[in-house]
């Protein structure tokens, strides 16, 4: 979502060496199972969304931490209330 096509000049975020995490495995609040997931890094070091559950369908609430080394912490939670 940054200008155009210009990927070279992508440097007002930077994780650790260019490999942070592309993906997570969470445990759905609703099935309690695990579900893998796929990350975004581009998107920035703290970023929120919502996902449905791949085995339930049901709509959790996903934050997502980038530490500096580019690991992320992920946590999901139900979007009950
Ligand atoms: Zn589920």
């Amino acid at each position: 979502m940054r200008d155009d096509q210009d990927d070279s000049n992508d440097d007002d975020f930077t994780l650790g060496d260019g490999d942070a995490d592309t993906e997570a495995t969470v445990t759905c609040p609703y099935c309690g199972e695990p579900v893998e997931i796929t990350l975004d890094p581009s998107g920035g070091d703290a970023q929120e969304y919502f996902e449905d559950c791949e085995i339930c369908c049901n709509p959790w609430s996903v934050t997502v931490h980038y530490d500096v080394e580019g690991k992320a912490d992920v946590e999901v939670s139900a979007l009950d209330e």
